[in-house]
């Protein structure tokens, strides 16, 4: 690879004999979706494209970002999904630090012979797995790198109004999402491009109601059963955790996604610096740590809870029954903050 600019490099790539794929991590996310979505808007309004391959479905709120359908998602058609990716000539890779965390796309993507272009935001990339990496763990969202990315190509010249309006609007969704709603990791990058939206008349009062404001009833009942019901502080550690279970799944309706943001309520009291939610699945249960305070959630998840993420947000999975995961987490912090890193 000839050395120079990565965003330049990357452009050079995108042409319309090149198949391409775009592809992003497990339990999709607003930033996940929104900078996938966005990517392939770009090449769609210079007369390329690209398809998109998710590992799992995206949550329903998300879906205004597809209106077509046109997202290829793993667990609905296999085969199509794994095709499609072993016959990429370039491979796009948004919102995902290694491979792995793509779950069942993981050994087609390395074991793929295309180029591998990884635009992300999390901690220690896998620099290994990819041919060009544009990595920032400053930025907001994967989406606000995006956005970096595409104002340096020579095809924009830094000029926010020669990225098509649909463009923008999904790459808004991702900064939205990710920082929920301009309230977390923002920069002051994050404040110009929300700026740039503006003046390019993306409607972000629309997407955030979109986004944020579209609870079914039975979301809102398990978010109140969770916070009057499920919600243990622990004083001494200033940690707290909730766990869904599959019952509770089964009484709420719970459809993917529906427990978005919620691990972040318990740090509205003031003596909480870390919040965890549990979820019981069939075959694990899944971890959403939260920090407000210097606590690496990021270095916690992966000392003790198989996973990792950004320093205030992370995720990961426990392998044992879910009774069992309150006791694990508290005496896993205790531990952690003996450590240089949690102190
Ligand atoms: P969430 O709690 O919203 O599911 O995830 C928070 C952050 O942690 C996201 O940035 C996500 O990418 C990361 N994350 C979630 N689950 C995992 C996981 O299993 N492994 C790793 N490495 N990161 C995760
Ligand atoms: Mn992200």
């Amino acid at each position: 690879m000839t050395i120079g600019s990565p965003a330049i490099e990357l452009e050079k790539l995108l042409d319309k004999g090149r198949k391409t794929a775009i592809i992003s991590h497990f339990n999709p996310d607003g930033d996940a979706v929104g900078s996938s979505v966005g990517m392939r808007r770009f090449l769609l309004s210079k007369n390329m494209d690209a398809d998109i391959v998710l590992p799992s479905r995206h949550p329903e709120f998300l879906d205004f970002l597809d209106p077509e359908k046109d997202i290829i998602c793993y667990v609905d058609n296999k085969e199509k999904a794994l095709q499609t990716v072993n016959a990429a000539e370039l491979i796009i890779c948004l919102d995902f630090n290694r491979p792995e965390r793509t779950e069942w796309l993981s050994e087609a993507l390395t074991g793929s012979s295309a180029v591998k272009v990884l635009i992300d935001h999390h901690l220690n990339p896998d620099r290994d797995k990819f041919d060009i990496i544009i990595s920032d763990a400053s930025a907001s969202s994967t989406c606000e790198l995006l956005y970096r990315t595409l104002m340096d190509f020579n095809a924009i010249q830094g000029d926010p109004h020669r990225l098509s309006h649909d463009t923008l609007t999904a790459i808004a969704t991702g900064i939205l999402t990710d920082t929920n709603n301009f309230n977390n990791s923002v920069t002051p990058d994050t404040f110009s491009i929300a700026s740039d939206m503006l003046r390019c008349n993306v409607d972000l009062d629309a997407i955030n109601t979109l986004v944020f404001k579209r609870y079914s009833e039975s979301r809102m009942r398990l978010m109140g059963h969770l916070l009057t019901d499920s919600m243990e502080i622990d004083t001494r550690l200033h940690a707290s955790s909730m766990v869904i279970t599959m019952k509770d799944r089964e009484k709420y309706r719970f459809a993917d996604g529906d427990s978005e943001g919620f691990v972040n309520l318990p740090l509205m009291i003031s003596d909480v610096e870390v919040s965890a939610l549990f979820s019981e699945t069939p075959d694990y249960v899944r971890v959403s740590l939260r920090s407000k305070g210097h606590i690496s959630v990021n270095a916690l998840a992966n000392a003790f809870f198989n996973g990792g993420g950004h320093e205030r947000a992370a995720g990961g999975r426990l392998y044992m029954p879910v009774g069992q995961v309150r006791k694990y987490f508290l005496e896993s912090l205790e531990q952690f903050l003996l450590t240089s890193e949690g102190r």
